[in-house]
């Protein structure tokens, strides 16, 4: 039902699709995003399933609908609920930071790239964050852009930050057109496209992007150190018995959550 990274200290988990109660062949079993052929009751009772096993509380978490931007908000505990006990005149974003107890970040993906984050200064715990980074955020720099607003908000340096990248589609299944590769160049630069965004063999004008690559190459840059940089090394696209995949279900697929809180 969760994935875990050995570097983490807070409460935190990146679902798979195991462990729910939805039954439909594209949701089963764990969705955790309505819209996608779940009775929201379902959806809610997954999250409730979900939150009692990483221990947090399912009314504590934020995760408002993802808009593939670089925005970040700086929340806390009043926040709480939102995106999915409250849906009424809510936000649209990517990423969250907080130093506060009782809330939890959440961030959703089927193949696109959750990234956690910890804050750690004397010993203690003083910040989480999430992102959510598709190409779209990868390419617009949001993983680096949540580093830099720890560190001006909470007043910690990068190497104070721990940050691991969870399951998402790898450079084995994510094969692009041209247009990506142009707006990876644009935006990051060509030696950045040259290393990450590579021909196929096989196919003319066909490319495999490696998104984990990119974000790790943009974290460290930022000044993550490399033994405080996890990745979670499984492709959502090679187990479409373990994740929701968008690229192998061709859309049609349930959807994972993936949180952080630093606690009750
Ligand atoms: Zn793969």
């Amino acid at each position: 039902m969760l994935i875990k990274s050995k570097i983490l200290r807070s409460a935190h988990a990146f679902s798979t699709r195991e462990g729910g109660v939805s039954t439909l062949e594209h949701t089963k079993s764990l969705n955790l995003a309505f819209g996608r052929g779940d009775s929201d009751e379902v959806v809610l009772k997954n999250l409730e399933i979900f939150a009692e096993a990483v221990g947090i509380d399912p009314h504590g978490i934020i995760s408002v609908p993802q808009i593939h931007s670089d925005i970040i908000y700086k929340v806390g505990r009043a926040d709480a609920g939102e995106g999915y006990y409250k849906r009424a005149n809510i936000r649209e974003g990517d990423g969250y930071i907080t130093d506060e107890k009782g809330i939890t970040l959440g961030v959703k993906a089927a193949d696109c790239v959750p990234i956690l984050f910890e804050a750690e200064k004397g010993g203690e715990l003083i910040a989480v964050g999430a992102v959510h980074a598709g190409w779209r955020g990868t390419v617009a720099g949001i993983a680096a852009k949540c580093v830099r607003m720890l560190c001006e908000e909470y007043n910690v340096a990068p190497s104070d930050i721990r940050a691991v990248i969870g399951p998402c589609i790898h450079k084995c299944c994510y094969e692009v057109g041209e247009d990506l590769k142009m707006a990876v160049e644009q935006r990051l630069g060509k030696e950045m496209s040259d290393l990450f965004v590579v021909p196929s063999a096989d196919v003319e004008n066909k490319y495999f992007c490696d998104l984990v690559g990119l974000n790790r190459h943009l974290l460290l840059e930022a000044g993550i150190l490399p033994e405080n940089l996890d990745v979670v090394d499984l492709c959502s696209c090679c187990h479409p018995e373990l994740f929701f995949s968008h690229r192998f279900s061709n859309g049609k697929r349930g959807t994972m959550l993936n949180v952080i809180s630093l606690g009750l």
